[in-house]
């Protein structure tokens, strides 16, 4: 096979385009989608610090790889990462050492909140004391509070995640399933700016994750394959495997169900405008009420773990 734009041998076939790419024109490819949404999200006008979410896996990686690539020599504009140590023994020591290691390389300060420190346990203890709970619920909420509180802290005015095409158009679905439209009308990237919440941008959103893997792997980034030995009970499977079906049946869909969605979200805010939060009467965080929802998760833990 050789590639569709210079004849050389080709790295990939991307079915939903029909083109075949060399590494070179592969790497453009990608590069291209993510300046497009970076333009589309940041006002590089007013934000002065961005702050990337970096857990070690490829999508983070990349994520932190591409905004240092893209920013670095931009005067006046910082780049700092955070990592989260949810405390789950097999899985995150590894991880924390590499993203150290490769944001040493790179000269990006390195943030580590970890959840024992936020909460007083951690996420092993949380299971310990439980097996029946699903991780990723208790996870997600408390791994959401760890990182905005950083971000705020270290005067982020955005919070990178390495959300990809996949993920969004999973949890897309996914709150569609549930008939949460809210949640749905609150997906990011944000546009509304809430006090005390550092909003949220997705560099990666447009890239499958299947062109994240080969990038990583093309251009010699460093990241861990491991993965969280409690994602095998995350809800997200489900829609992980009905979106690779449908993907599979009809390339594009995934891009399909995100275009879809920016097309309705405004529709979606207009009908569920963003609450004005208040703030946490346990932790001063925002809240929507008088707890903020991992105060509350924390406090019903509380009196199940000594
Ligand atoms: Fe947390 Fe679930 Fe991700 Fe593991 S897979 S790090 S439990 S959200
Ligand atoms: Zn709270």
């Amino acid at each position: 096979m050789k590639c569709d734009k210079c004849g050389r041998e080709a790295i990939t076939y991307i079915r939903y385009s029909g083109a075949h790419l060399c590494p070179e024109h592969f790497t453009e490819f990608v590069e291209r989608r993510v300046k497009k949404e970076l333009r589309r999200q940041i006002d590089l006008k007013r934000t002065k610090k961005i702050a990337v979410a970096v857990s070690g896996g490829k999508d983070s990686m990349l994520s932190l790889y591409l905004l240092n690539r893209f920013f670095s020599g931009v005067r006046g504009l910082e780049l700092e990462a955070i990592t989260v140590d949810e405390g789950i023994a097999d899985y995150r020591p590894a991880t924390l050492k590499l993203v150290a290691d490769y944001c040493e390389q790179l000269g990006i300060e390195h943030h580590i909140i970890s959840f024992k420190e936020m909460l007083g346990f951690n996420l092993d203890d949380i299971v310990r004391k439980d097996d029946q709970i699903t991780p990723c619920s208790y996870c997600g909420v408390f791994r959401r509070k760890a990182m905005n509180s950083v971000a705020r802290d270290i005067g982020a005015d955005v919070l990178a995640t390495g959300l990809n095409l996949d993920d969004a158009a999973q949890s897309i679905i996914m709150n569609i399933a549930r008939g949460d439209m809210e949640r749905l009308a609150r997906m990011g990237p944000h546009e509304h700016v809430q006090p005390g919440l550092v909003p949220r941008i997705q560099p990666l959103r447009l890239i499958p994750e299947k062109e994240s893997y080969l990038y990583v792997m093309i251009n010699n980034i460093p990241f861990s394959d491991k993965e969280c030995p409690y994602r095998q009970k995350a809800l997200r499977n489900t829609f992980r495997d009905i979106i690779n079906r449908l993907e599979d049946e009809t390339p594009g869909s995934r891009y399909s169900i995100l275009k879809s969605y920016d097309e309705i979200k405004p529709l979606l805010v207009k009908k569920y405008p963003p609450v004005s939060l208040g703030r946490c009467r346990r932790c001063g965080e925002p809240a929507n009420g008088e707890l903020c929802m991992a105060c509350r998760m924390q406090e019903s833990l509380m009196t199940r773990i000594d």
